[in-house]
């Protein structure tokens, strides 16, 4: 049985089904996850910025807070002055103590909140630099599947021209149930191993007479095509 020129235009379904392959799902998947690896250095801008406005508005509230406790301080002095009555004059100076001491509590909490604000904004800075950076390799990395994706479609195009005139050369009844094979099963021929009377391609145990029809074919040209009882696929 001569099947060179099928398992020639096997050979070159092989390369055009890998390169389809890369085509359909390997480069969208690589473009895909560059683009997610944009996403997350994005969310972590995001999330920084949000700890950092966080941090500012926490400054912000104890610095109103003291503003208003020195207010308070003042008033309690202006009151202080008008007073004559030694009672009146010693509730004043309480509330004064207290506004006062408030005060500073305002102006503490208000320090520490300047000192947290220092790494928040240092982490949205990191955060930033690391979107930057990741920005430039990412718009690498798609310009280099841009450029794959044009190569492969060019060697698919001139593959599948090659591939036409390889199956030109290939008896008609087996090229017809080569393809019709290939549709379910790849690959569609496959080596039949004489030794344990395997089918290599599904990996079942076949009957004797598989494999006398097998080396039978061996020994003629013009032997008919064999296939597998099991699934369906060419053997040689
Ligand atoms: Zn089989």
């Amino acid at each position: 049985m001569k099947l060179d020129n099928l398992l020639a235009l096997q050979d070159e379904d092989t390369r055009l089904r890998n390169l389809q392959r890369e085509l359909v799902t390997l480069l969208p998947e690589r473009r895909k996850a560059a683009k997610e690896r944009l996403r997350i250095a994005q969310d972590a801008v995001d999330a920084a910025t949000q700890e950092n406005l966080a941090a500012q508005r926490e400054y912000e509230r104890f610095q109103h807070d003291y503003t208003r406790q020195r207010d308070n301080m003042n008033r309690a002095e202006r009151n202080a002055g008008r007073i004559m009555s030694l009672k009146g004059q010693e509730a004043a100076a309480a509330e004064y103590a207290a506004a006062e001491t408030a005060a500073n509590a305002a102006s503490d909490a208000a320090n520490r909140a300047a000192e947290n604000r220092t790494p928040t904004e240092r982490r949205l800075d990191d955060a930033r630099a690391f979107y930057a950076e990741e920005e430039i390799a990412i718009a690498a990395i798609l310009s280099a599947l841009d450029e794959r994706k044009v190569q492969v479609e060019g060697e698919i195009a001139s593959l599948q021209e090659h591939r036409n005139e390889l199956a030109a050369t290939v008896d008609p009844t087996q090229l017809h149930y080569y393809d019709r094979v290939r549709k379910g099963c790849w690959p569609a021929a496959v080596q039949f191993n004489r030794n344990d009377s395997v089918c290599t391609g599904c990996n079942l145990v076949q009957p004797a007479s598989v494999k006398q029809a097998v080396l039978a074919a061996d020994k003629s040209a013009n032997a008919p095509l064999i296939y597998c009882p099991s699934c369906g696929r060419i053997l040689y």
